[in-house]
């Protein structure tokens, strides 16, 4: 369901005192070659999952769209220059977190706009029974979370890939022990120092989301310190 993504939403701190999060059982790491990451904009894979391909130390990302839409109204960027801008931003981050050589399918949906069933038929042809994908989750609240989440869990079950979903709006629209949320299915990817150093460079290669483009309110940043601390933690979530 889609949430209103509002207000500074649940902190770090709060989330570091929820302890039945130490509990939940590690994800096994054990992909039979390079996962396949779907990413709905352009930052979701690096704030999702960067410290497990890291630690994987192989990726292939699919980028469904280019986050142009992440600031209209802007002063300072014409949607297809942030465009731009947040394309080599993901090069950048993929390049600090030693991916580099990364093969990037760029879907080509526009932000906002994501078409469901043509994703659905792109992401099938790029996945392999047991293949894992790691996309945004079905409940993660951003309507384009939700369709890319949407769509990969069926391309999933036509392919018979492994469907293994990151939360993203979720950690800011949803509390400890929120019901909305299946924590149930939730797994810890432990990351050790070097991947959580090169996680946190990866994130910073997007100066467009988590600084302001220009002084103007329409030109905020997306990503103030706040939310990007609930991606620095030592662990990464998946619900399997
Ligand atoms: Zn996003």
């Amino acid at each position: 369901m889609v949430k209103p993504i509002e207000g500074n939403g649940t902190t770090e701190e709060q989330w570091r005192t929820w302890t039945a999060m130490r509990q939940w059982p590690e994800l096994t790491l054990d992909p039979p070659g390079p996962p396949l990451v779907v990413a709905p904009h352009p930052d979701d894979e690096i704030l999702g999952v960067a410290g497990l391909m890291a630690v994987l130390g192989h990726a292939d990302l699919a980028a469904v769209t280019d986050g142009e839409a992440s600031h209209p109204g802007s002063t300072v960027h014409t949607p297809a220059s942030l465009a731009a801008v947040r394309r080599s931003e993901t090069a950048e981050a993929l390049r600090r977190l030693g991916l580099g050589s990364a093969a990037v399918h760029r879907l080509g949906h526009p932000d906002g706009g994501i078409d469901e069933e043509r994703l659905t038929g792109q992401l099938a042809e790029l996945l392999t029974p047991g293949r894992w994908c790691l996309v945004t989750w079905r409940g993660d609240g951003h309507p384009d979370h939700e369709a890319t989440g949407r769509a990969a869990a069926r391309a999933c079950a036509a392919t018979g890939a492994r469907l293994l979903e990151y939360p993203i709006w979720a950690w800011h629209w949803s509390y400890p022990g929120s019901p909305d949320v299946p924590w149930d299915r939730a797994h810890r990817v432990e990351l050790p120092p070097a991947a959580r150093t090169a996680k946190a460079a990866a994130i910073a290669a997007f100066p467009s989301q988590t600084a302001p483009l220009g002084p103007d309110s329409a030109d905020a940043a997306i990503l103030p310190p706040h939310v990007v601390a609930r991606f620095t933690r030592p662990f990464e979530v998946i619900f399997t």
